[in-house]
């Protein structure tokens, strides 16, 4: 009888008097992004901690310790040759798959060099890669091309809308194509690609292409069989399929040109150098085992057979659609493998859904990453040519092979009180609030004063008062025009007008657009769309007035809206700016429809109005600061010093010519292709380098005001308060309403005023960019919690497992 590797390891290990224990896995979190990494399994972790603890041999000794080391290794290979039909000197075990991927692309382009000395013409000799591959991929063909000296040509092979290779694009350069760079499957939209369609183009040809197949995300949930494929390099990685992290393999078929990336006492046949990482090694071996015993119908208790892997995905199929019945998966869910599932929700952006479902319990992956402000689309969904809100809402939900029928079952529910959180903050568009049985509405009227709409870098702002349930909205972009349209909608407000600041230089205006999606006639008769002759707005509240104020620079026709508050003296407050200034600078002035020398005029009005106290509430936000106020401004802002300065120490002439030198440096930069409406500098001169955190225990010791500032859906679904050791409530006042704060503080109008305030998001980050803002305005008394609710999570999880 051939006994099993983690037999073998704990037979080992109890000769060696260790005891196995149960109880290491412990989470009371739904862990749905396995494509990103998987939680390791058990044996696989006994096998780490046996190796390490008891046999912890050197392979290459030739005593009996370095014996038992080889053997698990060599055990180890077998297992990887047999689940990827395979020799076993085919093997090569790695960091992972990155380094397999280096390792094969150094070795063909080494060998591309070597031929080109020895006298071969690789004139016109091409690389292709498929543009939905992981970076890994393109970066390190780029980068050995770059270290090899070699120029060759790269080209990229588009996919359709569904994620499929452009074959014909194959096909017209297989001719001249040396190497061949695909992906078995896609580790964003789990698309199979068809290997055979691809070999048949390719193996047409008279010579032969290399290709590389990175086969990471394949591994456990397709048959792969590279007995039967030509593939010359595939790449695995341990950390995708239960293994540890710091391991994998890379397939090198017999005869591939194979150069080493590391070289030295000339492990892994000189492929791979170094001593063996036997733990990790011993590890994958556990698991690609059970892979092979899985593939001949024996069954392990610990990972799901694939009929299993399908009824969890309709389970969460079922889910989805009914939590957010305009949800589109973005692969055809045919040919993909059941453990990814890709999705986008109309209005929705990749961040708040994953957040909302972070706050729900659920880890899944935002499709796009993203810093505070600015969005970076998935490549892949942009490959796929997908719509723009699709690219911008697109998550993965990926489970794996160990998931259990309870976290699915778990994770429903979770996602259905995820769709519930969206409705009841009027963001989830694809179901009407009135139409909702499931949903009893929470404190409508707790959206009043500013509200910030974000996209990328640009502010779209409202002024809602929820007492008139009147509003108005200010500088609409196409961008948030929906979700605006559906915030207005659910909670029945009435736009009293839709105003720009200023003409755009780049891009019509989206007011028209906003007004028809409303069904609003338009009530201006100005371009702006400012209702009436006079330039003052009595907004039907009564708590606010606007005033237009002309303010030419940034265009001949820009105006700033000036808030006063009837409540408070008739004081001006705020004032929606426009690209006049922005945080840190001033709205560009190169433009054809530009007033520069109005500008200068403009500045000493607006000093003349405003006091240090004003907040300034801008179109754009390039420095994640939300607004600013003038006294900051006046402080920071050079050119604006020198301009407004009481000692006339710049002339207009002299403020022309240093703002159209400011400009032409401008000209050049551009934000993700798009132009930037004004200089931006984001190292503002504010004494305080401290950084604004604070660490969870310090809330249990001091007096403070704990204000939580995810989204409303967040918020809602999030009531594990007690892991940090607290008894009430946070407030809530979500981001995009953080400005009033704001106002009340600069007008002294808080209950908090002398209070530490303390900003809680889910990981830090959020809370870090507002509570920087804070003290950017002089409230040094503002705090992130570090690392957020997740930092807190992970100590009360600490807290548990040490009770065990
Ligand atoms: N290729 C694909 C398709 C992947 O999903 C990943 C990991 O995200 C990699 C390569 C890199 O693998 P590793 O983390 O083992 O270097």
């Amino acid at each position: 009888m051939i006994i099993s590797l983690i037999g073998m390891i704990y037979k080992y290990y109890e000769s060696f008097g260790g005891k196995m224990n149960d109880s290491f896995h412990n989470s009371n979190r739904i862990y749905f992004d396995c494509n990103a990494t998987t939680p390791i399994l058990k044996d696989a972790c006994q096998a780490v901690l046996c190796t390490m603890e008891k046999v912890y041999g050197n392979p290459s000794s030739t005593h009996m310790a370095g014996a038992e080391a080889k053997m698990i290794l060599e055990r180890a290979r077998i297992f990887a040759s047999e689940v990827i039909q395979a020799k076993p000197s085919e093997i090569f075990f790695t960091s992972g798959a990155t380094e397999a991927i280096q390792i094969s692309v150094l070795s063909l382009l080494q060998w591309i060099s070597a031929q080109k000395k020895l006298g071969t013409n690789f004139e016109n000799k091409k690389i292709l890669i498929s543009a939905t591959e992981h970076k890994a991929v393109p970066n390190a063909v780029e980068h050995w091309c770059k270290v090899l000296g070699l120029d060759i040509e790269i080209i990229t092979i588009p996919v359709n809308e569904k994620g499929h290779l452009n074959l014909n694009v194959i096909e017209e350069h297989a001719q001249e194509t040396i190497f061949l760079c695909t992906m078995a499957v896609n580790n964003e939209t789990g698309l199979i690609t068809n290997l055979k369609n691809i070999e048949k183009i390719i193996r047409k040809q008279a010579h032969h292409i290399y290709w590389l197949v990175d086969s990471v995300q394949a591994l456990g949930k397709i048959d792969l069989k590279l007995s039967e494929l030509s593939i010359d390099y595939a790449t695995f990685s341990g950390h995708k399929i239960h293994a540890p992290k710091g391991i994998g393999f890379l397939y090198l078929r017999e005869n591939a040109p194979q150069c080493p990336l590391i070289v030295g006492g000339g492990q892994e046949q000189g492929v791979r150098s170094g001593t063996e990482n036997l733990p990790g090694i011993a590890a994958i071996g556990v698991v690609l085992e059970k892979l092979n015993q899985r593939k001949k119908g024996i069954e392990s208790s610990q990972l799901r057979s694939e009929k299993e892997l399908f009824e969890f995905r309709n389970i969460l199929l079922n889910a989805l659609n009914e939590a957010f019945p305009s949800i589109e998966f973005n692969t055809d869910l045919e040919e993909s493998v059941p453990t990814t599932l890709n999705f986008s929700i109309y209005g929705l952006l990749s961040k708040e859904i994953m957040n909302a479902f972070d706050a729900a319990g659920i880890s899944i992956s935002g499709g796009s990453a993203c810093n505070s402000k600015s969005i970076e689309y998935s490549h892949v969904l942009c490959a796929m040519n997908l719509p723009e809100w699709k690219k911008a809402s697109g998550v993965r939900l990926s489970f794996s092979m160990m998931t259990t029928k309870n976290e699915i079952l778990n994770g429903v529910q979770a996602i259905l009180a995820a769709g519930k959180a969206f409705r009841n903050s009027c963001l989830n568009l694809s179901c009407s609030i009135e139409n909702n049985n499931l949903d009893k509405i929470p404190d409508k009227s707790s959206f009043h004063g500013v509200i910030q709409f974000q996209y990328d870098y640009s502010n779209t702002w409202l002024l809602v008062d929820s007492n008139t349930k009147n509003c108005i909205i200010i500088d609409p972009t196409i961008e948030s025009m929906d979700r605006i349209a559906s915030f207005i909608q659910c909670r029945n407000l009435s736009v009293q007008a839709v105003l720009d600041t200023h003409s755009h230089a780049d891009h019509e205006s989206s007011r028209k657009k906003l007004l028809n999606k409303l069904n609003l006639i338009d009530n201006s008769n100005d371009i702006l769309g400012w209702p009436g002759d006079e330039n003052i707005l009595l907004f039907n509240s009564n708590e606010w007035e606007i005033e237009r104020l002309g303010t030419p620079g940034h265009t001949k026709d820009s105006v700033s809206y000036l808030v006063y508050n009837k409540t408070n003296e008739e004081k001006l407050e705020f004032v929606f700016v426009g690209d006049t200034i922005l945080t840190g600078g001033l709205g560009r002035t190169d433009f054809g429809i530009s007033a520069v020398n109005q500008f200068y005029n403009t500045l000493h009005l607006l000093n003349k109005k405003f006091d240090d106290n004003v907040l300034l509430c801008p179109a754009h936000d390039y420095n994640n600061s939300f607004a600013t106020t003038w006294g900051v401004e006046k402080n920071t802002n050079k050119l604006l010093e020198k301009a407004i300065n009481p000692f006339n120490v710049m002339s207009l002439n002299e403020f022309c010519e240093e703002k159209k030198l400011i400009d032409s440096e401008l000209c050049s930069n551009k934000v993700q292709g798009k132009i930037i409406c004004g200089l931006i500098q984001s190292s503002v001169h504010i004494e305080d380098k401290s950084e604004p955190t604070i660490n969870p225990e310090k809330l249990n010791n001091e007096d403070f005001i704990l204000i939580d500032i995810r989204d409303k859906t967040e918020s809602l679904l999030f009531k594990d308060w007690n892991i940090f050791g607290i008894e009430f409530e946070p407030i809530s006042i979500p981001m995009i309403q953080i400005t009033n704060l704001m106002i009340d503080l600069l007008q002294k109008k808080s209950n908090f005023l002398n209070k530490k305030i303390v900003l809680l998001c889910s990981t830090g980050n959020r809370s870090l960019y507002i509570a920087k803002s804070f003290r950017r305005m002089g409230f040094q008394n503002v705090w992130s919690i570090n690392g957020g609710v997740a930092f807190s999570r992970l100590r009360s999880d600490e807290k548990l497992n040490n009770d065990f």
